[in-house]
């Protein structure tokens, strides 16, 4: 069965609406001004804002506080929201589309207000709306808490990938779960991080829709019946021990333009009706009700680990739970338009997984059609084989999901089943290719055959699906070459790129209007749809003009941070100084430590030579911790105790100030990102599967300092090497410094700048009264291996950094790089990864849904 024959009379409807719409869709100019068909001034907002504080909240103009004005204006927008959301329903119903499902345990979505009045051009009107009332919009937004319902990049991807599928007009439905509390809040207490639960729902979220109607539940437990048919074919029935309700609740997701409005479909966990009388009769009935109060349990928090696995029991539960839902969401919709007739089903649906944390829904997939719709396995099989697609996004052993088969056979005891027939037809699969290499075998089995037997999800994920892909196109090589190779062998084709992109509505349009407008003013304002007119820049890079327009658009935005960095930490810092911003999950293989060894060999230098020749420089980071992660967790208390060393020392902070930004989020990476200099890239090459926080920065006019690794790699192509500065050593170096036995001593004893630094580490001169406080973090750099050789790229990072500090110094060279970064960002929209994967995955067409 092939996804590429979309259905004919899907696609004779859908260019049929295209016709109709083709006017509609052309001037760029309706996206500035609001659609015609909104149709809403200045006044009808108004009204509507003082409607809702009357009418929704029970308030008025003189008592209303900015929490009530930031809700009057939300309900504001949705009423704009649900009535595209209506029609767009509507539109896609009628069509019958195919459509791309895109499931995701994380959606990193942060606020929704002020993105929502830009994609439907409303974000003057509301502005000047709320300023007649008295009103300050930015304060209004500040309101809002961030829907941080995930760790990172992946879950960002996610945001981002809907944010461009209803912009593109794509047919398209984002599933995950609606967390209670979505990753934890950091406060900072000495230097150290502390977790608080994060609740973004505690006032209400104004934008998310309740569907009871929409209501599914899923099982868990209990034990497999083996049955004989009719025809003494053997069929299997699930008992379940346990019944969970998913209560669905839709956020819209507008694009921009407000033409399409998706939906984000996240499910939370409820107790169902069902009593599980085996247990009761058994004498168990305290035990039925604990299971009651568990299945709340479900959806009740984000687990805060980003690249680890965490082996949790509720965390398979969680994965299962979303995509069981998700499923029965998909196939009750399939069904009313296709009753039992199950050969249009890839036809219509594709199925993304963002990475496998929701693989468990192939074999889910499998009983649904196996045990419930009675199809054979083959046919079943060929149905599942061609409605998922897997994106990879780490080769990290350490993230890579195995679930212990003994806890699988607990909750899952059909799903463990069908991964073993899977895997059984599979090991077939491999020895017709490979006969009698046992070997191979072992390596290929969805079932690792370990003192603890573990179900291999990656493995599962590349059988089950029709299509693998990387993010980056180092990262998709290194997917094929080190990690599947023999998967590739055998699946010639299914392994392929999609890099990573951004949307530039969020982190250019929205979070830097300074910019936008400068840009819009020079090349016309259709770039947030078409981003690589941005290129049109390029022309202006040696434009003294345009360069001291550009350079002054930075300047007003660091003077910004700078309020924000005395607001939030009660440091000061000099404006004037390069503003170098590391913001990313905390992780070794991130390397924020090679970037803090770099500060204390900096700060020698200053303490040894008080002329020692280099522009001011503020460090800025941003990082959360898992909250297990060690010596995460002391890197972030390093680079605090550093910072306070520092900044009270006024032998150098003139030079040098350190600013750690506490609880690094979407809505603070927004603020931060406009005013960046520089941006910190420095993974150990071959670690980080792509970064898009490299891809925010570069567009806002940051220059990276990076390895050669994830997009750095095809940002350094589409900027030239003269505006970017790379260093360290390459993928292929680090495999054979590995091979031939890295000794991280050798670069101790060798370099006196990195024995200094790491024995200062050692004392107590930044922990004063707590000596070896920062030690593990020496440990780990000598005698733990140095596992991310930060040693052996110091030296290459050191002088890079001098070369950075010579080109900021030249202040047209300097303008002309930020310029030309900017300029050649557009590849990294995300319209153009969506654009990737309709072509080489998905085969969707756009729906256009009328004004
Ligand atoms: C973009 C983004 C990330 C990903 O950053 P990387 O540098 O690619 O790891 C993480 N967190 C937030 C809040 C982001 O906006």
């Amino acid at each position: 069965m092939s996804t590429t024959k979309t259905s004919k009379s899907t696609t004779a409807k859908n260019s049929g609406s295209k016709l109709k719409n083709s006017k509609s869709a052309s001037s760029s100019k309706q996206h500035e001004n609001g659609l015609a068909s909104l149709n809403i001034n200045k006044k009808q907002f108004k009204d509507a804002v003082v409607r809702h504080l009357h009418c929704s909240l029970g308030t008025d103009e003189n008592k209303a506080d900015n929490h009530a004005w930031w809700k009057a204006t939300s309900a504001a927008i949705q009423e704009q929201v649900l009535e595209r959301l209506r029609t767009t329903q509507k539109t896609h119903y009628l069509n019958d589309t195919r459509a791309v499902h895109y499931f995701s345990a994380e959606f990193l979505m942060g606020r929704l207000l002020s993105n929502n009045m830009h994609n439907f051009g409303l974000f003057e009107t509301a502005n000047a709306a709320l300023q007649e009332l008295g009103v300050e919009l930015s304060d209004v937004l500040e309101e809002e808490p961030d829907m941080a319902l995930g760790n990172g990049g992946l879950g960002r991807l996610a945001a981002c990938f809907i944010d461009s599928l209803a912009t593109m007009e794509y047919p398209a439905i984002g599933y995950g779960i609606h967390y209670e509390h979505g990753l934890f809040r950091q406060e900072i207490k000495n230097g150290a991080q502390i977790e608080r639960p994060d609740s973004w729902r505690d006032y209400g979220n104004p934008w998310e829709i309740c569907r009871p109607e929409s209501i599914q539940e899923i099982s868990l437990y209990g034990y497999v019946e083996t049955k004989y048919g009719k025809n003494g074919q053997i069929q299997k029935e699930w008992h379940p021990g346990a019944i969970v309700k998913g209560v669905p609740w839709d956020i819209p997701v507008v694009g921009f333009g407000g033409k399409t409005v998706n939906v984000l479909r996240l499910w939370e966990s409820q107790a169902s009706g069902y009593f599980n009388w085996d247990v009761f009769n058994a004498g168990g009935y305290v035990d039925a009700q604990r299971e009651n109060v568990e299945a709340e349990t479900i959806s009740k928090v984000l687990y805060p680990n980003d690249e680890t696995e965490a082996g949790k029991e509720l965390r398979l539960i969680q994965q299962y739970f979303f995509s069981a839902c998700s499923l029965k969401d998909i196939i009750r919709r399939y069904k009313r338009a296709h009753g039992d007739n199950w050969s249009r089903f890839t036809d219509q649906v594709v199925i993304q997984l963002n990475d496998t944390h929701p693989a468990i829904a192939i074999p889910e997939l499998m009983r649904i059609l196996v045990d419930r719709a009675q199809l054979d396995w083959d046919t079943a099989w060929n149905i599942c084989s061609n409605t998922f697609a897997y994106t990879n996004h780490t080769l990290l052993p350490e993230a890579l999901e195995k679930w212990p088969v003994r806890m699988m056979e607990k909750i899952l005891p059909r799903h463990i089943e069908i991964i073993y027939e899977i895997n059984h037809r599979f090991m077939q699969e491999v020895e017709k290719k490979w006969p009698g290499d046992n070997a191979i075998k072992a390596k290929l089995s969805i079932i690792e055959e370990s003192n603890e037997k573990m179900v291999r999800m990656g493995n599962l994920s590349v059988i089950g699906a029709f299509a693998v892909n990387g993010v980056a196109e180092i990262h998709s090589r290194l997917v094929k070459q080190d990690l599947f190779p023999e998967f590739d062998q055998l699946y010639p084709g299914k392994l392929t790129n999609v890099t990573n992109g951004i949307t530039p509505r969020r982190w250019l349009k929205a979070c830097n209007p300074l910019l936008s407008e400068l840009i819009s003013k020079k090349i016309g304002d259709d770039w947030p749809l078409e981003l690589s007119k941005l290129d049109g820049l390029s022309e202006f890079a040696d434009n003294k003009t345009f360069q001291n327009s550009f350079m002054r658009v930075k300047q007003k935005n660091k003077d910004a941070l700078a309020k924000e960095i005395k607001a939030l930490t009660g440091i000061s810092v000099d404006t004037k100084a390069i503003f170098d911003i590391q913001i990313k999950r905390l992780h070794e293989y991130k390397r924020q430590h090679l970037n803090l060894l770099h500060i204390l060999a900096l700060y020698r230098r200053l303490l040894e030579n008080p002329d020692y020749d280099m522009h001011p420089r503020v460090f800025i980071f941003g990082a959360k911790a898992a909250p297990g992660y060690a010596l995460a967790k002391t890197i972030i208390y390093a680079i605090n105790k550093v910072a306070e060393k520092i900044n009270s020392d006024n032998r150098v902070n003139h030079k040098i100030k350190i600013v750690f930004l506490p609880n690094y989020r979407v809505s603070l990476a927004e603020k931060m990102i406009p005013a960046a200099d520089v941006s910190q890239q420095i993974s150990t090459a071959g670690k980080e599967a792509s970064g898009t926080g490299n891809m925010k920065l570069a567009l806002n006019g940051a220059v990276t300092i990076g390895t050669l690794d994830g997009a750095n790699i095809e940002i350094a192509e589409e900027v030239g090497d003269d505006n970017i500065f790379i260093f360290g050593n390459t993928v292929e170096q680090v495999n054979e410094l590995k091979a031939k036995g890295y000794k991280p001593y050798d670069y101790y004893y060798a370099n006196k700048e990195i024995k200094a630094v790491l024995d200062w580490l050692d004392s107590d001169y930044f922990t004063p009264g707590q000596p070896g406080a920062l030690s593990s973090l020496k440990q780990s750099m000598l005698d733990g291996g140095d596992p991310y050789l930060v040693l052996a790229d110091f030296e290459s990072y050191s002088q890079a950094n001098i070369e950075l500090d010579k080109a900021y110094k030249d202040k047209e060279r300097w303008a002309r790089m930020a310029i030309l970064n900017t300029a050649k960002m557009g590849k990294f929209t995300s319209d153009r990864s969506i654009r990737d994967y309709v072509e080489k995955i998905w085969k969707l067409e756009k729906c256009q849904v009328n004004s």
